[in-house]
């Protein structure tokens, strides 16, 4: 079982939507999206102090990414001495290279992964796959989109898009489950497929949701028990962690667990919050540090906050133009406003500079970041870069048709004629021989505007005498809108 859909670049709504074409889909994504914002939303008003911990969490994490070289090392330091092994990864090739060796040296044949948004970014179950390598998903949502051959749809509920009747089919098709559409018959279901799973494998992979550098521990939150299993189970448990993953002391991690679940879920805490202190007796630790494009992140100043992220899919959930196009329309693994704030730096704006022109600005994100990032300024920060540095917002195209705008905007006459000519083009477009709808992208799903009267400017030019007049006298006609 392998996810069949690759990455896909991140060249925005030109990715692969079809799963979202289903007539269920963005109905159930939208509606369920703005439903957990909601509860989400009541549990964190719940708080009278919230926005203090908001502002320490902010303090926290600018503090660990300003000293992010001092707390690797010393996360390094204090895990080893636990028995672990640290690796570094400069990028996707390199971590996947210790994985691989890591597995032919344990004769790995099959692997449980508890769900890890980093190995969405090194494709570790295709390159598993290629291996000859099992690789399970073991969290739920993960396991139905990878029996499903998709990509998650979202960061903490991956398959969000679905619905119980669409897991049911399938189960159905997939495991040979008898149909069922009932919560807790398809938890049961999964639950006993992925018992085997875990016997059986050789190696668990996680993710990890903080790194205490001072006493050298990986922090993972669930609320499933899969995080615990894939970790424990197997003999070989490898942990990948982003390098932003740091908290410089194990005292401000209450702060934290107390803000990602209220945020994420609009739970007080997971059901399950892991502390692992250093490799278990009987079994090998692995830790896989990767950069993967995140130092990039450091070397642009007005952007660093980016990396204060912890993952928690608040701003996802509040995004409009992620409850209308989904996941995957991101062409990458983080969708959202995260997605177009944190994609651009790791895999290049020449890549996904469209991405920050995914949002209508409305400034929901920032105002539900638990970690307080600026994500509206960071969106016009990478706008500003996009059309200024390599990237499809710079094309010659782009250019010319904003130089050509603005000569037009330069002065009334010029703008009056560009008006002129607008009209003048909206209504022969009825005499052209193919439909107007059919220029791409931009009109498929938009119908053009109806050719508004004639402007104020002219109406008042021919009736304005008439009208001051009647204002002591009869009404005239009201001035017809603005064309
Ligand atoms: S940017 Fe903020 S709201 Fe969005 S996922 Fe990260 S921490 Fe959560």
């Amino acid at each position: 079982m392998s996810s069949q859909l690759h990455l896909a670049g991140a060249a925005f709504l030109k990715s692969l939507t079809a799963g979202l074409s289903e007539p269920s889909a963005p109905k159930s994504l939208g509606a369920t999206t703005e439903r957990s914002s909601k509860h989400n939303q009541a549990v964190i008003d719940a708080i009278p102090y919230f926005q203090e911990w908001r502002e320490a969490a902010r303090q926290v994490k600018t503090y660990a990414i300003a000293n992010l070289d001092k707390l690797l090392v010393e996360f390094e330091r204090n895990i080893t001495a636990r028995g672990a092994t640290v690796l570094y990864a400069q990028d996707a090739a390199e971590a996947n290279r210790h994985i691989l060796d890591i597995a032919a040296e344990h004769e790995v044949k099959s692997v449980v992964k508890a769900k890890s948004m980093l190995s969405e970014e090194l494709e570790l179950n295709h390159v598993l796959e290629e291996a000859g390598i099992r690789a399970v998903e073991t969290d739920l949502g993960e396991y139905i989109v990878q029996l499903a051959g998709q990509r998650p749809v979202h960061i903490v509920t991956p398959a969000i898009h679905m619905s119980a009747a669409d897991v049911g089919r399938l189960f159905a098709e997939k495991l040979g489950e008898p149909y069922s559409e009932e919560h807790s018959k398809l938890t049961d279901i999964a639950r006993r497929h992925l018992r085997e799973e875990y016997l059986a494998a050789g190696m668990g992979t996680s993710g990890c949701n903080f790194a205490l550098a001072d006493t050298g521990t990986l922090v993972i939150v669930e609320n499933e028990g899969n995080g615990g299993l894939s970790t424990s189970t197997p003999p070989v448990h490898v942990a990948l962690i982003g390098i932003e993953k740091m908290l410089p002391k194990a005292a401000y991690l209450p702060l934290f667990l107390n803000l990602l679940p209220r945020s994420g879920t609009g739970q007080k805490l997971t059901s399950y919050t892991h502390l692992i202190h250093g490799a278990t007796p009987g079994q090998k630790l692995y830790v896989i540090l990767l950069d993967n494009g995140r130092s990039n992140v450091l070397k642009d100043p007005a952007a660093t906050s980016a990396l204060h992220c912890i993952r928690c899919g608040a701003c996802i959930n509040a995004c409009p133009v992620y409850r209308r196009a989904g996941g995957w329309a991101y062409g990458w693994v983080y969708p959202g406003p995260i997605g177009s704030i944190l994609t651009p730096h790791l895999v290049g704006l020449d890549q996904a500079g469209k991405l920050p022109f995914a949002s209508s600005l409305c400034g929901a994100c920032g105002e539900v970041c638990p970690v307080k990032i600026d994500i509206p300024h960071q969106l016009v920060h990478l706008r500003h870069r996009a059309v200024n540095e390599p990237s499809p917002m710079n094309s010659w195209t782009e250019r010319l048709t904003w130089r050509v705008w603005a000569w037009f905007m330069g002065g009334p006459s010029r703008y009056k004629l560009m008006m002129a000519g607008v009209r003048m083009g909206v209504r022969m477009a009825k005499f052209l021989p193919w439909h107007p709808g059919k220029l791409g992208a931009w009109t498929r799903g938009r119908e053009l505007p109806k050719v508004p009267g004639p402007a104020f400017r002219s109406w008042w030019r021919r009736h304005g005498n008439q009208y001051t007049q009647d204002q002591e006298g009869a009404r005239s006609p009201l001035p017809p809108g603005e064309g």
